[in-house]
């Protein structure tokens, strides 16, 4: 059975990276076994299904790896949040503060029909910035907003409750 398989063994911690002082959690090592990423994506999908997305929302660039899997599995189709300048067409974007300055996020205009519930994916939660944002962004476009999903959730730093929506994550650091 895989019900006992710890995933943290297979998520490699890199110290100073991407800056001094940040211990980095790599998901790279997990993705490189197959029974390990098999039963990660087993896992998120089991936890997302009982929300019933019509659409997963995966945030660029890591997101795109969990969401892509797990709308093929759960049959709903999937929508990129993406860095300025990488979308075609017409866009809305939603601007948010880092630590220091601050980025954007964007989607299609005509991604989410009104009302369409909608579960957004990336691969960690720090200190919830990243997914704030991207709630606030899908309800621009008129999603409804059912819940939020990462592999990794790093609970010292608060973020699941700065986000007023229901987070599922699957390994947890403190
Ligand atoms: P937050 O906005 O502070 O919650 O940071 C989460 C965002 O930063 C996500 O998009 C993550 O991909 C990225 N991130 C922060 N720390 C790590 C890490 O240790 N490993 C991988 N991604 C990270």
């Amino acid at each position: 059975t895989t019900a006992k398989i710890d995933l943290k063994q297979y998520i490699r911690n890199i110290p100073d990276f991407p800056k001094p002082g940040i211990l980095f959690y790599d998901i790279s090592t997990l993705m490189r076994n197959a029974d390990a990423w098999q039963i990660a994506m087993g896992r998120l999908a089991a936890a997302v299904a009982p929300w019933a997305p019509d659409m997963l929302a995966a945030i660029e660039s890591r997101g795109f790896l969990t969401a892509a899997p797990l709308a093929s599995r759960l049959g709903c189709g999937l929508v990129m949040l993406r860095k300025p300048g990488k979308l075609p067409g017409e866009t809305v974007s939603h601007s948010y503060d880092l630590e220091y300055g601050s980025d954007s996020l964007h989607i299609q205009s005509d991604a989410i029909q009104p009302g369409q519930r909608v579960v957004v994916m990336d691969d960690l939660l720090a200190t919830g910035g990243t997914l704030v944002a991207s709630v606030a962004l899908l309800r621009k476009v008129g999603a409804d907003v059912v819940g939020a999903a990462t592999m990794i959730e790093l609970t010292g730093l608060g973020g699941r409750g700065r986000l007023d929506v229901p987070v599922k994550t699957l390994v947890s650091y403190d």
